[in-house]
């Protein structure tokens, strides 16, 4: 069975050490009183929260599943999910960063972010229920009616009811422009919607006594493709003027999807028979509205892809360091043993150290990103508002795309370290890579998030923000570019900062003569962007670390961290080269294979 420890540690190293987030946060007048006793104490409470209620429901949860009632259309969970979600709202983990005005505890993000990972480490499935209603609970935020607000925000914030995002059609994933969801104004400012999605997640359950979807949907008048996509807000039960439950709203669960992982969470068919929905923000400009949804659950995504590295990573090491097979090639080292415990062998521990890496990178990278997001929420000064929001939206589709393949290299590398029990479903390890297989699909799969950095966010401004990221690096190399001991680190992502803009000038320009250019180059550009930015990740972390050790800090916890950074820069980071020869290796090869596809 495996075990989970809450990496609180390393979260600290991250948030005080590295980006001394109390020192920002004073900056922000909605949470200058945060101190780092108080994080580290909700931080440590969120563990106990995660390793001893939702972990141990992870294999269950993943054995059972959920079942659909065709009759009544209601979801039943594993069993022990509806009792450990009670015990959440109870315990006030949903309302930890929500607004205070609709009774949320206001504290920042980046907490957030932490009681986030260690809940996907715990268990993937169970999470997505709160984590879906977080998202929710954002977007009308943003784009809801002030009665709209005062009907849903509290119950979302509370917990009470959980929320749903409702795009997916079965002719529809990708290009949303396609889809046919109806929405008739009744005449009362409300619209009776018509449809079908699918693949929802979290779209039924029976944790709650209502369930509120955002649906994305089209009116009468809509202008073709994704100019015309109105948001709705469609409540499983219509709430009465004084807030209390009304009639069933026709928007039923027709069906559960048979998936490869995540089973523990309800992927639902929804029918949506004439549901009354209301309006949220402007007509035909729902996918902008949508987009607060979408970009939380991408971080959300990377997130859950951080967690699940972390946890197969500890299993990974802990059986490492237990098993025994063979002797060390460079003599015996458990001479007790009948063999070597297999952490001996170079290639088993670049396995481990591989995970580890990955795990830390996006660690730093997902807590980075949650403090720009604090400040472009929270900051009085407009220009870091402004500057902060710019380049969480550029490093967005990094988050969601580069952790969630990392994720996917790393479970699988911490799967092999156990053979072929890796294999067997008692030890758990082959459900980490099962879960973490969705990451790379949903919210937009991997390649649209390419697509959207190269094309969108970089190309799409001129480079603009990528050279504003590039500042940030070009400021480390200044400060440490005399320092030798940093050298090994700072190098590696000076060069890399230096090319990339050439790089991306290039495909662009190869781009601007045909856009299959881009579209051949995307996937590589971002994971060499990707390394760019978790080099810039490790190089911040080696350089804290560096100056503990030379402050005379004996904690081999700062040497463990220059090992990792020194592994990462050594073995991962270099494959930059061969990513950069792959993208311009252009889209001739690829498009002129119609005999070949024949
Ligand atoms: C378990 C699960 C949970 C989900 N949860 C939700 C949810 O809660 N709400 C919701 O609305 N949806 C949800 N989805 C849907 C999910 O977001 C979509 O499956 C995903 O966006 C991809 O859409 P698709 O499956 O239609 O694939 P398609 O769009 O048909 O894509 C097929 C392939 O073509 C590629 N492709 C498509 N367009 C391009 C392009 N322009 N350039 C290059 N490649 C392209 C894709 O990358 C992919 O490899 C969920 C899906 C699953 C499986």
């Amino acid at each position: 069975m495996p075990t989970y420890t809450p990496p609180l540690r390393d979260m600290q190293f991250v948030l005080h050490e590295v980006f001394k987030v109390t020192d920002e946060f004073k900056a922000m007048p909605a949470h200058a009183e945060v101190d780092a006793d108080t994080i580290n104490a909700v931080l440590e409470e969120a563990g106990k929260f995660a390793a001893g209620v939702a972990f141990p429901l992870n294999i269950s949860g993943d054995t059972e599943g959920c079942t659909l009632n065709q009759q009544t259309h209601e979801v039943t969970t594993p069993k022990g999910f509806k009792e450990a979600y009670a015990q959440y709202v109870e315990g006030g983990w949903a309302a930890l960063s929500c607004d205070t005005a609709y009774g949320g505890q206001g504290l920042p993000h980046t907490v957030n972010q932490c009681l986030y990972e260690m809940l996907n480490s715990a268990n993937q499935a169970w999470t997505m229920y709160p984590g879906l209603s977080h998202g929710a609970y954002e977007a009308l935020l943003a784009h809801g009616t002030d009665e709209q607000k005062k009907t849903y925000l509290p119950k979302l914030v509370s917990g009470e009811w959980t929320g749903t995002m409702c795009l997916t059609e079965p002719h529809c994933g990708t290009d949303l422009g396609l889809l046919r969801t109806k929405a008739e104004p009744v005449g009362d400012g409300t619209y009776k919607i018509t449809g079908n999605k699918i693949f929802i997640s979290a779209g039924e359950h029976n944790f709650t006594s209502n369930i509120v979807h955002l649906v994305l949907a089209r009116l009468p008048d809509a202008p073709k493709g994704s100019k015309g996509i109105s948001l709705f807000v469609v409540p499983k039960f219509k709430v009465n003027a004084d807030g209390s439950i009304g009639e069933r709203n026709p928007i039923y669960c027709t069906g559960l999807e048979h998936k490869m992982g995540i089973h523990g969470n309800a992927t639902a068919q929804i029918a949506i028979d004439g549901a009354i929905g209301t309006l949220v923000g402007e007509p035909n400009k729902g996918l902008a509205a949508m987009f607060v949804m979408m970009n939380a659950a991408r971080l959300g995504v990377g997130n859950q892809s951080l967690g699940l590295t972390e946890v197969a990573f500890q299993n990974a090491l802990a059986y490492a360091k237990d098993r025994i097979q063979m002797r060390s090639l460079s003599g015996t080292k458990a001479k007790d043993k009948e063999a070597d415990p297999i952490i001996v062998h170079p290639d088993v521990r670049k396995m481990l150290l591989t995970a580890k890496a990955y795990a830390e990178g996006a660690r730093a990278l997902q807590i980075f990103c949650t403090l720009l997001l604090d400040k472009a929420h929270s900051h009085p000064d407009e220009k870091v508002r402004k500057d902060s929001d710019e380049l969480v939206a550029l490093l967005t589709p990094i988050v969601k795309a580069f952790i969630t393949d990392n994720g996917h290299i790393a479970t699988n590398a911490c799967m092999q370290v156990f053979g072929g029990h890796g294999f067997i479903k008692e030890w758990g390890m082959e459900q980490f890579v099962r879960d973490n297989r969705i990451n790379m699909i949903y919210e937009g799969t991997n390649t649209v998030q390419s697509l959207d950095l190269l094309g969108r966010k970089v190309l799409g401004n001129n480079g603009a923000t990528l050279k504003k990221f590039g500042k940030l690096v070009g400021q480390l190399v200044a400060e440490e570019g005399v320092n030798e001991k940093m050298a090994e680190f700072i190098n590696p992502i000076a060069y890399l900062g230096d090319q990339l803009p050439k790089f991306t000038t290039e495909i662009g320009f190869r781009g601007f003569q045909n856009p299959d250019e881009v579209g051949a180059a995307a996937v590589d550009y971002l994971r060499v962007a990707g390394h760019l930015v978790f080099g810039y990740m490790f190089a911040r972390m080696a350089q804290v670390a560096l100056r503990e050790i030379a402050a005379g800090n004996t904690d081999p916890f700062y040497q463990a961290k220059l090992q990792t950074a020194r592994f990462y820069f050594a073995k991962l980071f270099p494959e930059v080269h061969t990513l950069m020869r792959t993208a311009r290796a252009g889209s001739k090869v690829l498009m002129d294979t119609d005999a070949a596809l024949a």
